[in-house]
């Protein structure tokens, strides 16, 4: 993908709006547009990849959005509750925008996951 058409490398460049709620250097989170959670952030890397899978050839920047997660946890609240995180990859997973990025849910029970 050409990454001047990826959503989240637009919101990164600040062309798209976005309510961020985390930033550093290598990440950034930011509220989901559509939430299905009372919290619902998305947590990214900056440096555009494609999926999960292709972030774990980059320890660095795996280590720094699994870092981010935690730290937007902690300032919602929700490490004590609890919260779920997920990273689609690909058509089976629904996954709408190829740039890697976790979903972090939370703020209700979640449930089992869906079989
Ligand atoms: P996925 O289905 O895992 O690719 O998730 C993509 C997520 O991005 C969905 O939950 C969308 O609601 C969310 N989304 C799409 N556009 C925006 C946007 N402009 N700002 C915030 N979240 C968005």
């Amino acid at each position: 993908m050409n990454v001047t058409d990826c959503l989240f490398c637009r919101i990164v460049a600040g062309e798209i709006p976005a309510t961020v709620v985390y930033e550093t250097d290598a990440v950034l989170a930011f509220r989901d547009i559509r939430p299905k959670a009372p919290v619902h952030v998305l947590v990214i890397t900056k440096q555009h990849f494609d999926s999960v899978v292709d972030l774990g050839a980059d320890p660095a920047a795996a280590s720094a959005l699994i870092a981010a997660v935690g730290e937007v946890a902690r300032a919602e609240g929700m490490v004590e509750p609890g919260f779920r995180t997920i990273f689609n990859t690909g058509p089976d997973s629904g996954m709408e925008v190829a740039h890697v990025h976790a979903h972090l849910l939370a703020g209700r029970s979640m449930g089992a996951l869906a079989g």
